[in-house]
């Protein structure tokens, strides 16, 4: 499905992905997605309807922790039924202790990669039931931070994302070249107290770069982290509007879509990068 408007070629599983028109469909520009993390309150009652009504579909990094998860999140079943990605944040959001609002002991300096690979294990299995989708998901790190462990026993967790999943969202510098991209430590912008101009111009430079511009978002006038409700509307009505440039989807379904056209062959580069 993700690649069925794109191309005409028949190569096996990468049939309709044509690497030499470049990887987003239509000959679109470049590709958008928007995140939101952290399965706030304000995303299901503004940012859900607000998508909607421009016919976007976005990414949802929830974390299904505690015995009443299912119950919980039981009102996230209509979000990935309307088409949404509820992606993989862990279950207990583990950041550094460097952060003074995080519990000792449950720090990421507190972890091995056996106690990484088990949160991520169990998220998954519970968004697997969650969502109705049972492979596939992207994740995102919390706090863009990929790394357990303390001084010389620090290690990334990167490798752990990468064989569980078809993409983990970090923060970085700018939009995600399709060649040079590692899937599973792609770069995206934070957008709290951002603007709509703001997140409409990293979108359009993304795409006049060729490129995958991820921004990522927290609460609608909700929570330290938040952008306005106006900004929002601003920023997804423009994206509708421009829909035959841009493309916007969800982290998973770009990311599949990258890893098709890598895997279908043109670009040298873009093979190895997959290959790696
Ligand atoms: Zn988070």
């Amino acid at each position: 499905m993700l690649a069925a408007a794109a191309g005409h070629e028949s190569r096996g599983r990468c049939a309709f992905v044509r690497a030499d028109r470049g990887p987003w469909p239509e000959s679109r520009e470049g590709a958008v997605s928007l995140t939101f993390d952290d399965g706030m309150a304000s995303q299901l009652a503004t940012a859900v309807p607000t998508l909607e009504r421009h016919g976007l579909r976005a990414t949802f990094y929830l974390n299904p922790r505690g015995d009443d998860w299912a119950e919980r999140l039981a009102v996230w079943r209509a979000v990935a039924a309307a088409g949404h990605e509820l992606g993989n944040h862990t279950c207990a959001h583990p950041c550094s202790r460097a952060f003074p609002w995080v519990v000792p002991g449950g720090a990421l300096e507190d972890m091995t990669l056996e106690d990484m690979a088990a949160d991520l294990d169990r998220a998954e299995e519970r968004l697997s039931v969650l969502s109705g989708v049972p492979a596939g998901r992207s994740f995102a790190y919390p706090c863009y931070q990929d790394q357990v462990g303390f001084g010389s026993s620090r290690r990334s967790y990167v490798p752990l994302v990468a064989e569980r999943f078809i993409a983990g969202r970090a923060r970085g510098e700018r939009a995600n070249d399709p060649l040079r991209c590692d899937r599973h430590h792609l770069w995206s912008f934070p957008c709290e107290r951002a603007g709509a101009a703001e997140m409409i111009g990293l979108c359009e430079l993304g795409a006049a770069e060729g490129a995958w511009t991820i921004l990522t978002l927290h609460g609608i006038q909700e929570g330290a982290l938040s952008v306005q409700e106006a900004d929002l509307a601003a920023l997804c009505a423009h994206l509708g509007r421009a829909r035959a440039r841009l493309w916007t989807a969800p982290v998973a379904e770009v990311a599949a879509r990258l890893a098709a056209w890598r895997a279908a062959g043109a670009p040298r580069d873009a093979r190895r990068a997959e290959a790696r």
